[in-house]
């Protein structure tokens, strides 16, 4: 099948860039973001509204298959995670629910449903997804696939700064050792782990920065028009 504009796959772990990268990709090219990290925080987020434990596989997969999870887009783009048509945008982004996410996300019947919601987003291309897996399981086929890195240590950093300019009092070494044990969740799982796509194109975002990583992806854009 041909689309006739493209799907973009930033994949990578937490903490790398990807939403910021992915965000403004989109707005320079006009295209839609889908932020799926955002959906697993919404299965996470629907089972603790319902009082259900995330360690209680049959009923998160059975949640995450009732509950209605949709983007609504902000002024700027940036996409705000819809639950049951009510928006809990805000709430998806603690770091309890980045644990919880990080837990419903191993479990297959979860995936399955996600993958279906991811898949029907982008089909019509003109898409940016940021993820872990969209290279290799969401859209193999995507015409333009990036792994964005960088070293645990330099993304605990970002991350301390960015809470601190936000007003938030962080620990580094705390903040340093979650990353880690989020990473190795994330890349040791059996389903989708954490991996680049062998055709994907992997960038430092260390060394690069943003707006370096922004236009190695346009250029990747424009060869594949
Ligand atoms: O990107 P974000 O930090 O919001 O993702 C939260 C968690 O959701 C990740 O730690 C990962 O476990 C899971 N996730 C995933 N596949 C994706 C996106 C996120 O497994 N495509």
């Amino acid at each position: 099948m041909t689309r006739p504009r493209p799907v973009i796959a930033i994949d990578g772990p937490a903490g790398v860039g990807k939403s910021t990268t992915a965000r403004v990709l989109a707005q320079r090219l006009g295209y839609t973001l889908v932020d799926t990290g955002a959906l697993y925080r919404g299965v996470a987020l629907a089972a603790r509204d319902r009082g259900i434990s995330w360690d209680d596989e049959a009923g998160v997969v059975a949640i995450g298959d009732e509950t209605e999870l949709a983007f609504a887009s902000q002024h700027d783009g940036t996409p705000r995670l819809l639950l049951n048509g009510e928006e809990r945008a805000d709430e998806i982004r603690t770091p309890e629910l980045s644990a919880g996410a990080s837990q419903v996300s191993a479990y297959p019947g979860v995936r399955r449903v996600l993958l279906d919601i991811q898949r029907d987003l982008g089909r019509e291309g003109g898409v940016v997804l940021e993820g872990r897996d969209i290279g290799t399981v969401v859209f193999p086929d995507a015409e333009v696939k990036v792994f964005l890195t960088a070293s645990a240590e330099e993304r605990a950093r970002r991350r301390v700064q960015d809470l601190r300019d936000r007003g938030t009092m962080a620990d580094y070494d705390e903040i340093l050792a979650k990353i880690r044990s989020r990473d190795e969740a994330d890349s040791t799982r059996a389903i989708a782990p954490l991996r680049p796509a062998e055709d994907a194109v992997i960038l430092d975002s260390t060394s690069l920065g943003l707006e370096a990583v922004v236009q190695h992806v346009l250029e990747l854009v424009q060869s594949c028009n």
